[in-house]
């Protein structure tokens, strides 16, 4: 709503046709007590089938995230206890982000008769081949270890509980609606996602430094958004065109200020301490940087091979019959 308010929409989302088949696909996976999911459960992570019709499908209907994240905590408590199988459907999970409280909502969580909790995640691209789109499977894996991350505090105060950090992804077969699934080991994931959220500034010190009475209110002009979008500083990097609705918004803002992240986080890493294109042409052109950071060397070097090569094939150019000359 944001973005829209100020005038640059975002960029993802599914279409509707998209998302009702989605839907139909999850319900499929999901039928009959979640059989068919149990069924590649076990296939793929190995252990004894769960008996037909022994499978616990706990409700998890509750008022607000925070009462469907209680009753979520208390059935992972109930279904470990009682040391069967239980499935969770559309689980709450809360996890703690910059210092407010984050509600997840995996597509289901397992609990196995041995404590274990395994992470479910349905996604409609497809598995050709058993192998899917590995951009797609990435982006699933980094998801579902925020969930492993907020299980792991439910799980730290229960009794035989251990989150498992593979988790199982499924996906239509090929070109079908049939449901196949791949295991996705998420330890290095979970690492990096525990890592960044560490690091995160907490909500409170942002707001606090806003000027008074800073808004977001999508109702307000296009004007007064953009100056409160502004007055908070944003990391733009082309990941964020899959994630973020402001994604568009911010771009356009890094090109203007002519900032290499707008080229991308490893970009942005190789130049170290020059972080404006305009800042790197003068170093590499010699009129600014110090000469012995490492960085500047290597682009002066790379400039001075440039203009060796361009040089070169300007004399080629010149030597080469006429005819051959007029073809290029
Ligand atoms: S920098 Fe990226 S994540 Fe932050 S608000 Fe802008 S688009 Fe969103």
């Amino acid at each position: 709503m944001l973005a829209t308010a100020l005038g640059s929409p975002a960029p993802f989302g599914q279409s509707q046709f998209a998302f009702m088949r989605g839907n139909a696909f999850e319900a499929k996976v999901k039928a009959d007590g979640g059989t068919e999911l149990l069924r590649l459960m076990y296939e793929r992570l190995g252990g004894s089938p769960a008996p037909a019709g022994d499978v616990s499908t706990p409700d998890l209907s509750a008022a607000g995230p925070e009462g469907r994240a209680a009753r979520t905590a208390l059935a992972l408590r109930e279904a470990t206890a009682a040391g069967g199988w239980a499935l969770l459907d559309h689980p709450m999970l809360a996890l703690e982000v910059a210092g407010s409280p984050a509600y997840l909502e995996p597509d289901a969580v397992v609990v196995h008769p041995d404590g274990r909790w395994t992470v479910v995640e349905i996604k409609s691209f497809p598995m050709i081949d058993a192998s899917a789109d590995a951009a797609k499977v990435g982006a699933a894996a980094r998801q579902a270890a925020v969930y492993v991350l907020a299980l792991e505090r439910v799980a730290a105060v229960t009794e035989g509980a251990e989150v498992g950090h593979r988790v199982l992804l499924v996906c239509p077969k090929d070109f079908s609606n049939l449901p196949t699934a791949s295991v996705v080991d998420v330890r290095k994931q979970r690492a990096v996602t525990r890592r960044q959220l560490t690091r995160l500034t907490r909500i409170e010190d942002i707001a606090d430094a806003l000027p008074e009475g800073t808004t977001f209110d999508p109702a307000c002009s296009p004007q007064e958004l953009e100056s409160a979008v502004s007055s908070v500083t944003a990391a733009y990097a082309p990941e964020c065109l899959a994630a973020c609705e402001l994604a568009f918004h911010c771009r356009a803002r890094s090109r203007a200020q002519g900032a290499v992240a707008t080229l991308g986080r490893s970009v942005r890493g190789e130049l170290g301490g020059l972080t404006t294109v305009a800042g790197v042409l003068a170093a590499a052109a010699g009129k600014e940087g110090d000469p012995a950071d490492p960085t500047v060397a290597a682009l002066r070097r790379a400039a001075d091979l440039r203009a060796d090569a361009l040089e070169s094939a300007a004399a080629l150019r010149a030597q080469a019959p006429e005819g051959v000359a007029a073809c290029r």
